[in-house]
Formats: structure tokens, C-alpha cells, sequence
């Protein structure tokens, strides 16, 4: 489905494939762009592998989404493939920019003044992380050393960032975040939450069914859970609008006319605090 509001995330890393690291980041930006108002339509997860990387790529474009974002495989070392694999998918060269390395070199300037490396000399390893597609721009990295990186290629923004959660944050705060917000044209989403309980879910299937077909731009989605023994089930309400008095409006009427239907058949309702 190709809609004017689409992202894919695509997550570089063995370290995501075999276990060891837990997808945070895919969960966080997940988050982010959804509250920014845009639609993460797929997360996709690969080994630091150039023709892995080149052909997530490919996909992703392929189904024409707004950004694609990647996370991780920017460093200097040689798992580090993502430009690599990025510039392959794309058929683009590797080039050096030169403000990549300005910013690196900066970078590695100050940690020398601040006698945390030996010397800030350009190695082949830290120019590596200055060597991006052709037509890419580098994005400032404000906690770590390797630059963002962003390209437009067929009108779809892609924007690599790295793994590490604290870096690839950053990043997207100051870069990337303000992007997003224009694309969707100030869109927010806004959510609410709902504890059932005495109600099982079959019996509730039914009524979500009569509530989001009268309250059309709302989305419910019912997640059974179980604590101190007992099952219950949260309800989660959401809608985008750029209007907050109109999300708020819908989302009220939702849950009032769900919440009367509830009742009604016995069951038990309570608001539930982030
Ligand atoms: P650096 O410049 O620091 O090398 P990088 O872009 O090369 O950054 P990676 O080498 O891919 O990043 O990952 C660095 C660390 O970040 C990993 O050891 C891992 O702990 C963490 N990391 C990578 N990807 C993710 C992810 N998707 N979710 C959470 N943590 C991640
Ligand atoms: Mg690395």
C-alpha cells in the first residue's frame, strides 16, 4: 500500500538476528513517527551483510514509502556495511564529503584535547564514516562521532542513523523529528486507554465492531492481558488529527459509546494512566 504517510524502518545488526540485542530501536522510532503523525508500515531486521542491506533497500523503495530510516552499521568498524550496502542498493558511488570528515575530524580533535584518544590523525577507519552516497548529506551527531546520513532518492527522504539508542535519539530529535512533523503536515496522534474486565473477548468483538464503524477515523484495538491471575483486556483508542480538540472529541465519543455497551452486557471499565 503506497500512501503519502508511509515510513519503513530497517534495522542493520547480526546482534538484532541472534538475540543478543534487544530492537529497541525499532520500538522507540516506532513511537516517535507515530506520534509525529506518520505510519510505520513495516520494520524489517538484517545482518551487517552488503547484499542484505542493498536488497531491504530495494524492497523498501519499491513500495514507495515517504522516509526510510535506517538504524545501526554506521561506525568504523568493519561490520559497519550500511552506507556500503545503502550506495549498492541504489546503484550510487561511495564518495568522500567533506563535511562528513569536517565533523568528524572535529570530533576527533576535541576528544584528543580532551586526552581521551592518543591522536585525532584521519585513519582509513575514521574516514570511513565520511565516505557516503553520492548526493547524501551528513546530519550532526550530538553525543557520539559518526554522522547521519540523508538522501533523497526518488522522492522518498532516507535517513541512516546509528545503532547506538543514545546517538541514533539524538539524531532524530534534532534532525529528523522536524522533517516528519512538516511531512505530515503538523498531524499528531493522540490515544487512550481502557481496563475491561468481566467481559470476554468474543462478547466484545462484536461491539468493536458497531463503535468503529460510527466513529470512522478511530482505531481500537483490544490487547488480552493477564495479571495476578486474572485475564482482563486493555483497549487502546487512538486517532491522527491536527486539530486536538477534534482528536479529543472523537476518541471521548468512542469510548462513551463502547463503554455504555459494556455496561450494559456486565462488564467493568476503568481508565488506564501511562
Ligand atoms: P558506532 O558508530 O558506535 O559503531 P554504529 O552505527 O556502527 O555505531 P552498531 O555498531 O550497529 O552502530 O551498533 C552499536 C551498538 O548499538 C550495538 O552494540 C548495540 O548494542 C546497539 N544497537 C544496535 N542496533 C540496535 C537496535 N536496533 N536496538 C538497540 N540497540 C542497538
Ligand atoms: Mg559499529
Amino acid at each position: 500500500m503506497s500512501e503519502w504517510n508511509n515510513v519503513e524502518i530497517i534495522c542493520i545488526g547480526n546482534e538484532l538476528l541472534i538475540g543478543k540485542t534487544v530492537n529497541t530501536n525499532a520500538h522507540w522510532l516506532a513511537k516517535r513517527i507515530t506520534v509525529l503523525g506518520m505510519k510505520v508500515r513495516r520494520i524489517t531486521v538484517v545482518g551487517d551483510d552488503l547484499d542484505e542491506i542493498a536488497s531491504a533497500v530495494r524492497e523498501a523503495i519499491s513500495r514507495k514509502p515517504r522516509f526510510i530510516i535506517t538504524t545501526g552499521g554506521l561506525g568504523p568498524t568493519f561490520d559497519d556495511k550500511t552506507l556500503e550496502g545503502v550506495a549498492l542498493g541504489l546503484n550510487l558511488r561511495l564518495e568522500e564529503n567533506e563535511e562528513a570528515l569536517r565533523m568528524i575530524r572535529e570530533k576527533y580533535e576535541r576528544y584528543y584535547a580532551e586526552g581521551r584518544i592518543d591522536s585525532c590523525e584521519m585513519t582509513p577507519h575514521r574516514v570511513k564514516m565520511g565516505r557516503l552516497p553520492e548526493g547524501a548529506k551528513p546530519l550532526p551527531n550530538p553525543v557520539g562521532t559518526a554522522p547521519g546520513v540523508f538522501l533523497e532518492h526518488e522522492n522518498i527522504k532516507m535517513i541512516m542513523l546509528p545503532g547506538v539508542p543514545d546517538e541514533m535519539k539524538s539524531i532524530f530529535d534534532e534532525s529528523v523529528a522536524p522533517m516528519i512533523r512538516e511531512a505530515s503536515g503538523n498531524l499528531t496522534f493522540y490515544e487512550a486507554s481502557l481496563d475491561v474486565r468481566n467481559l470476554p473477548e468474543s462478547e466484545l468483538a462484536p461491539m468493536l465492531d458497531v463503535v468503529m464503524h460510527d466513529n470512522p477515523y478511530v482505531y481500537i484495538k483490544s490487547h488480552p492481558k493477564r495479571s495476578e491471575g486474572t485475564s482482563h483486556l486493555e483497549l487502546h483508542f487512538s486517532t491522527t488529527s491536527d486539530d486536538p480538540k477534534i482528536a479529543r472529541q472523537r476518541i471521548e465519543r468512542a469510548i462513551l459509546q463502547l463503554s455504555e455497551m459494556i455496561k450494559r452486557k456486565g462488564g467493568t471499565i476503568t481508565p488506564v494512566k501511562d
